[in-house]
């Protein structure tokens, strides 16, 4: 699914990705765990493939394509979905309007029609109401007016109804209360199946404890320095980065 050797990536001039290696097959879900300025989301950047992410050496591989070859919205297209630590606010367009716009032009990459009204409606009423989100807040304008929670809530949302092969979660699960960590928890584990793969990026183990990882990676300036199971995400919230890298 994912395929990264011996990534260096610079950011305004400065390498901050400095040789990562990093493989997940379908069926997995990995969490990346390292303290502020790791670098953690510098490689969810250069994944999306936004502009100001240099990649100066290495490769990405992704469903057997070069990465660096794609555009961003190829990327998209080939099943790529990211999630932020702090999701956008799109002020005057409605939430329903952003999903049915996102998912269509997906399709439309993939030579697929686009979905008839009735069916989309269908589709977003079922996962809103699975991921117990008002359906009212379908009709608002994208995560403006929303709590932290809500806008998660409405991140888990659109990775439902965009069903993609690779979710890149970064720090998604950073400031929720309980029950809207619970939220993204179920989530992401309905994603969880044998032909997708998550990623999840993050500061703390707390997550972990309600989405099991397959395996743990600890990073540290720029590198994948330890790999394990997901035992090692308690080690770590234990003994600190120091002692266990
Ligand atoms: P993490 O997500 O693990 O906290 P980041 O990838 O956000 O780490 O940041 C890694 C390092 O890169 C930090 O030292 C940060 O200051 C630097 N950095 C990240 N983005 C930029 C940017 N746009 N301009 C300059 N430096 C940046
Ligand atoms: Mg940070
Ligand atoms: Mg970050």
């Amino acid at each position: 699914m994912l395929k990264i050797k011996d990534l260096h990536v610079n950011v305004a001039g400065k390498e901050i990705l400095k040789g990562l290696d990093l493989e997940i097959n379908a069926g997995e879900t990995h969490a990346i765990m390292g303290l502020n300025g790791a670098g953690k989301s510098t490689l969810a950047n250069t994944i999306a493939g936004r502009d100001d992410y240099e990649v100066t050496k290495g490769t990405i591989e992704f469903m057997g394509q070069d990465m660096m070859e794609m555009e961003p919205h190829e990327r998209v297209a080939a099943g790529l979905f990211l999630g932020f630590q702090y999701p956008v606010e799109i002020p005057g367009v409605s939430n329903l309007n952003f999903l049915r716009t996102a998912l269509n032009s997906v399709r439309k990459l993939n030579g697929e029609d686009d979905m008839s009204a009735a069916e989309f409606m269908k589709l977003v009423r079922e996962k809103a109401t699975h991921l117990n989100m008002d359906p009212d807040m379908l009709k608002r304008f994208v995560n403006v007016g929303f709590s932290g929670g809500e806008k998660k809530r409405n991140e888990m949302v659109q990775m439902a109804v965009l069903n993609p092969k690779l979710a890149v979660l970064d720090e998604t699960d950073s400031g929720l209360d309980i029950d809207a960590l619970k939220t993204v928890a179920e989530g992401i584990n309905v994603q969880r199946r044998e032909d997708t793969a998550v990623l999840l990026i993050t500061h703390y183990q707390r997550l972990l404890s309600y989405v099991q990882p397959d395996k743990v990676h600890v990073m540290i300036d720029g590198k994948i320095v330890k790999s394990g199971g997901k035992e090692l995400a308690l080690e770590l919230e234990e003994k600190g980065y120091a002692d266990v890298a």
